[in-house]
């Protein structure tokens, strides 16, 4: 806290600076100093429920790298692999696919030194290499895979008052040396940004992915030159909130927290504006599929199916635990609604396993 706090005697900082020294400065930051994931950490991703979401994602993989025609060479990279356990599950699933297990490799993209060294002891196959940014990569065809990375990515918050554009700013309140909201009036050039993204209407918040935009520029100029697609999985703005949201929420040890109140040990993240993320890939020439819940593509790769299998033979007890996992998975109550899954492919392809 008090790095953040020595930060802001100087200057107030926007909300994007501000979520990128909270999770990611070196010695501060959330991501670079502990593991948050499991049950005994602050939050728990799908990939960590059941291992059974890996393996329809992996299914997934191969379908797609079939409908490709079997390229000899196949590149998987993943964007935020977190602990490493959705990387080491599809690998166990892979291996099942001699062919497809023969032609891939596998890039995974972390930020974290801690967590890469995480990833590192956990993954220990050839298959797998580290790359620090995906502008250079130079291989194909390729599938690029995400779950709650996009999540995690700084975004500027802006609000229109009394027709004046501000964006929301940090500041430390002098009396009680406290984190407060503030605002600044924002330039011209920003404003004809988020009207050329179609983001300004109304008097509601405004929030603009700078960093995500970045990413899925340089995602589809890749699937442009080599071929390939793009899965992401993530938490997706609730239906008919489109936009004018504030989604910007913290977490610690699975509770919600107030973003201002442990910057550098608690988690923030926002959701992911799903049709501006379709927008801007169909912009740069890719295909996107309609928008799924979790749980129905999950569904329709058959992940029921596949628990029912994997329970003929167990104890009750295991049975009990396979599904009351899967419900957490697919129940619209907890992740089957909330998170959403994104296609978008290389326009010459027309792949659309689970969202057909
Ligand atoms: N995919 C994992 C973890 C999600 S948390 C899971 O589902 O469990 C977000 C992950 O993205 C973390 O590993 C974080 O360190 C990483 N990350 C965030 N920003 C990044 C960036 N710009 N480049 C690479 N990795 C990043």
């Amino acid at each position: 806290m008090s790095k953040i706090i020595n930060i802001l005697k100087k200057k107030s900082l926007p909300v994007d600076e501000f979520i990128n020294i909270a999770l990611y400065d070196k010695k501060f930051g959330y991501y670079m100093k502990k593991n948050p994931f499991g049950e005994k950490g602050d939050f728990v991703t799908a990939p960590l429920i059941s291992n059974l979401f890996s393996e329809m994602i992996a299914i997934w993989c191969v379908s797609f790298w079939e409908y490709l025609g079997k390229p000899k060479k196949f590149y998987l990279i993943e964007l935020g692999p977190g602990d490493g356990t959705l990387c080491k599950d599809l690998l166990r699933s892979f291996k099942n696919f001699k062919d497809f297990y023969n032609s891939i490799e596998i890039k995974l993209v972390e930020k974290s030194t801690k967590l890469k060294k995480i990833q590192k002891t956990k993954i220990k196959d050839k298959k797998v290499q580290w790359i620090e940014r995906i502008e250079d990569l130079k291989v194909g065809p390729l599938i690029f895979l995400c779950n709650e990375f996009f999540d995690s990515l700084p975004i500027k918050q802006i609000y229109k008052k009394n027709n004046l554009f501000l964006e929301k700013y940090i500041t430390l309140s002098k009396k009680e040396n406290k984190l407060i909201f503030s605002n600044k009036k924002i330039n011209k050039n920003l404003i004809k940004i988020l009207k050329n993204l179609n983001l300004v209407s109304g008097n509601r918040i405004i929030e603009y992915p700078i960093e995500a935009i970045k990413y899925l520029k340089i995602i589809s100029s890749k699937i442009n030159k080599y071929n390939g697609g793009f899965l992401c999985l993530d938490y997706g703005y609730k239906k008919n909130k489109e936009k004018y949201t504030d989604t910007l929420q913290s977490i610690k040890k699975h509770a919600y927290y107030n973003i201002l109140s442990d910057p550098g040990n608690s988690d923030i993240t926002s959701h992911i504006n799903y049709k501006l993320f379709s927008k801007i890939l169909k912009n740069n020439n890719l295909r996107v599929e309609k928008i799924k819940n979790q749980s129905d593509f999950l569904y329709k790769l058959g992940i029921i199916e596949r628990a029912n299998i994997l329970s003929k033979n167990v104890s009750f007890k295991e049975k009990a635990n396979i599904f009351y996992r899967l419900k957490r998975l697919l129940s619209k109550e907890e992740m089957g609604d909330l998170f959403k899954v994104l296609f978008a492919q290389n326009k010459k392809m027309k792949f659309s396993l689970g969202f057909k």
